[in-house]
């Protein structure tokens, strides 16, 4: 039997208990799949058919952060760290989205996509966490040495329901998670943390398929209101999140690893920008780019489409650069960094002089 959790309101709601799910849990409206022969040309194309730029050719600017200046930054300041991993800091404590910090988003570390750039600060060196928020288990969500290592210096760890188990049977303090089902959530500090729902999978392995759930995060603080996708297909969730939690302040909206033959489980630029407007988001900021090679298409035209469409529907759009400080109220549009490794894959260039073309 499938389990999804479907309660009618969003209160605030103590630990859930995860039920036993045999087939595992189950999207709101049942995807395509791409089905044996499918995932045969999908393996073929990637193995034999890729293109050249899916990797940078150049290297990709960082700003470095250290512990003294997050803890000098004004509140409701947000970093990209990478992929989907963002710090925030919100009502002075620090909050952190999907960590992954190793060299590969995978299960060896010798084989499997490996980062583009180093994060922009290391476990080690940052402050202590307030809590972390997972969006659901797989390799470039949930990386096994970050979050051992991250749970030490962190208070609370949200989890989509039952990923939070395997994260016990890792070793981690039961007393620091909460597990929540797609509409609950919980208040901490001050500020809801609602589960809302995403259209996607889970799984690390061939045999666990679908046995923890995923989740998008409504983040909803005393000031503001923050969207994070996790992983997602383009679906009519959206819709009702923004209605029920809308308007978003930011929305940080997956845009990347997307490719025809999976169109249920990412969203093409189009439909990422379109859940933006769904949720009744004031600023757009893409993230699940620019750290990992995960489909088909060149590392930087998640950017470039993104932005090219931002500007067609006017919406206001945010891409900082890996590390770079961001005012969660007032985003900076950001610069076309990519363009400078896409600069230095031809010629040397100053990262200047790439930025100004
Ligand atoms: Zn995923
Ligand atoms: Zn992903």
């Amino acid at each position: 039997m499938a389990y999804v959790s479907y309660p009618s309101n969003a209160q605030q709601l103590p630990t859930v208990t995860p039920q036993p799910a045999i087939e595992g849990f189950v999207n709101q409206a049942p995807m395509r799949e791409p089905g044996l022969l499918g995932n045969l040309k999908i393996m073929w194309k990637f193995f034999f058919d890729k293109p050249r730029d899916t990797v940078p050719g150049g290297s990709i600017p960082v700003f470095e952060l250290t512990k003294e200046q997050l803890l000098a930054a004004p509140d409701y300041s947000l970093y990209r760290l990478g992929h989907s991993t963002m710090l925030m800091k919100l009502q002075g404590e620090f909050w952190l989205t999907d960590p992954v910090f190793s060299e590969r988003a995978s299960p060896f570390q010798w084989m499997g996509p490996k980062r583009f750039h180093q994060p922009p600060i290391s476990i080690a060196d940052l402050p202590p966490i307030k809590g972390i928020i997972l969006s659901h288990d797989h390799y470039d969500h949930l990386d096994y040495a970050a979050i051992l290592q991250l749970a030490k210096k962190t208070e609370h760890i949200l989890t989509p329901t039952g990923v939070g188990d395997r994260l016990i049977k890792w070793g981690i303090d039961a007393d620091k998670i909460q597990q929540l089902g797609w509409w609950q959530s919980t208040w901490i500090n001050g500020t809801q943390f609602v589960a809302t729902p995403a259209q996607h999978f889970s799984g690390r392995g061939l045999h666990d398929r679908d046995q923890t759930l995923w989740a998008s995060w409504s983040i909803l603080t005393p000031e503001l209101k923050i969207f994070f996708s996790g992983d997602t297909g383009y679906f009519k969730g959206f819709k009702e999140i923004g209605d029920k939690y809308g308007p978003f302040d930011l929305t940080m909206v997956e845009t990347g690893a997307y490719n025809k033959m999976w169109p249920d489980v990412h969203m093409q630029p189009e439909q990422s920008l379109q859940a933006h407007i769904d949720l009744r988001g004031k600023v757009m900021l893409p993230i699940h780019n620019g750290t990992f090679d995960l489909s088909m298409h060149s590392w930087y035209e998640p950017f470039e489409r993104i932005v090219e469409l931002a500007k067609q529907h006017d919406v206001r759009i945010s891409t900082p650069q890996m590390g770079e400080e961001v005012d969660i109220a007032e985003p900076q549009t950001g610069k076309r960094w990519w363009l400078f490794p896409m600069a230095q894959a031809s010629k040397p260039v100053s990262l200047q002089s790439a930025l100004a073309e």
